[in-house]
């Protein structure tokens, strides 16, 4: 059996980040659509978020993004670090999710650090390995990308 890979077909050398792209749905036996997004931030073999930022920006996008779009099963980073994707019970529009995007990022930016959840031994598999520093500097440099 061969198995469909949709981000694997994708032509990575073709794209222009930031965007907000569909990357797959599945139809449940129930009806309901289960959709995959794929949120690129930076561009793909060029440049990469470092792990601390991208760990830090993974916990306050599981919030953030939840706060703006329903029915969110997850928002999990691309082990490529460009990106994450986003994956929702319904079809939201791309404008919507791109706008969710948008406000999360600016929201990435005024966040203090205690506001960062689950940094705890406790909460998180590797909590040293967080930086709101780096979060929000990315975060600057995708929003200048998304208005360009
Ligand atoms: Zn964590």
């Amino acid at each position: 059996m061969e198995i469909e890979v949709e981000s694997f077909n994708l032509d990575h050398t073709q794209v222009d980040a930031p965007y907000v792209r569909e990357a797959g749905r599945i139809e449940t036996p129930q009806g309901d659509l289960i959709q995959k997004y794929d949120l690129r931030l930076l561009q793909p073999n060029e440049n990469a978020v470092p792990t601390g930022a991208m760990h830090t920006l993974e916990h306050l996008l599981a919030g953030y993004m939840r706060e703006r779009i329903d029915n969110v099963v997850d928002v999990a980073p691309m082990g490529c670090r460009t990106g994450f994707y986003l994956i929702v019970v319904g079809s939201p529009e791309l404008d919507e999710i791109e706008e969710a995007v948008v406000d999360s990022l600016q929201e990435v930016i005024k966040t203090e650090m205690e506001d960062v959840p689950a940094t705890t031994a406790r909460e998180c598999g590797n909590y040293r390995d967080h930086s709101l520093f780096g979060a929000k500097e990315y975060a600057e440099e995708v929003l200048a990308g998304f208005k360009e």
